[in-house]
């Protein structure tokens, strides 16, 4: 069974940013975060099918409980469901954040858009969390680099939307945490497809398993 995000990332193989390169990381940030790997033009899915899923790589060794059963994923930090859960358990301390008055005072409403939005205005809560969010993601992305040294890596998803409020942190701490010469190497962009983009990332997976003769 495959992964949506393995549709995506062979959906911009085929059609998309990552045409005719070998190796290709993809990072989906939305709810979760899904992985996809594309090395030696052909797609890693390991033997259960775990390959790539660095969202659910270990960034802080104590760090809060994640949903797959570890602690300190990427994923606890930056996806977008956990961007709001951050913000409100910091709004606990802090009732002066302009995210209140941003979703009328009830902090379940607060979602990962309205902490960039605040964020981009200044509100120290937001930009906490944005923070603490882009160097989990740029470790991850960091950690692709020293692990599979991908040509590219794309950042795709919902939460990418949030634009260079994200996407520059998080460049700049996966410059940090991995070689150097390896990050010089590797592009990161923002992936264009979403889920929208099914379609072509459903018929990317027919084209790749029928060119490796799986399908009749
Ligand atoms: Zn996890």
């Amino acid at each position: 069974m495959d992964n949506d995000v393995n549709a995506l990332t062979l959906g911009e193989w085929t059609f998309g940013q990552a045409r005719g390169l070998r190796h290709v990381a993809m990072v989906a940030v939305g709810t979760s975060i899904g992985g996809g790997l594309i090395l030696n033009g052909a797609l890693v899915r390991g033997d259960r099918g775990y390959g790539g899923e660095v969202g659910h790589t270990t960034v802080d060794l104590d760090g809060p409980d994640c949903v797959c059963g570890s602690r300190g994923c990427v994923k606890v930090y930056a996806s977008g469901a956990d961007i709001a859960r951050q913000a409100r358990s910091l709004l606990r301390a802090d009732r002066t954040s302009i995210l209140l008055e941003l979703v009328g005072g009830d902090p379940n409403r607060i979602d990962a858009p309205q902490v960039f939005a605040a964020a981009a205005q200044g509100d120290p809560v937001a930009v906490t969390v944005v923070a603490r969010a882009a160097q989990a993601l740029g470790a991850g992305v960091g950690n692709l680099i020293n692990l599979y040294n991908p040509e590219l890596i794309l950042l795709g998803g919902s939460v990418m939307e949030a634009g260079e409020i994200l996407m520059e942190p998080v460049v700049r701490w996966a410059r940090f945490y991995a070689f150097e010469a390896a990050f010089d190497r590797t592009r990161i962009v923002r992936s264009t497809l979403s889920k929208e983009s099914s379609v072509q990332g459903a018929a990317a997976l027919f084209l790749y398993e029928r060119s490796r003769g799986r399908l009749g």
